[in-house]
């Protein structure tokens, strides 16, 4: 599992936000992704998968419009709701 960090705005723990502002959302699964899963669970599998992603308490609400969406297209869509990358010090 990945620590937070808000697939929208980048914000994360390093930004003073407490890990209560982040919720880790989950996108729809194909059923060959989900025997995936369950295989992986199966095994005890602790990785990241690509279907679930953190946001903010600011984007929380806009990740759970779309997570009815297959993750690919969830993303896609939620990728153009993004900020240009902030500047890096
Ligand atoms: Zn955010």
């Amino acid at each position: 599992m990945r620590p937070p960090m808000c697939l929208i705005c980048y914000r994360s723990l390093g930004d003073d936000l407490p890990v209560s502002s982040f919720k880790l959302v989950r996108f729809a699964l194909t059923p060959e992704e989900e025997a995936v899963e369950r295989e992986q669970a199966r095994e005890g599998w602790t990785g990241h998968p690509a279907w679930e992603e953190w946001f903010c308490d600011e984007h929380t609400a806009l990740a759970e419009e779309h997570s009815h969406l297959h993750w690919r297209e969830a993303m896609e869509l939620l990728a153009q709701q993004r900020k240009p990358p902030r500047q890096v010090r």
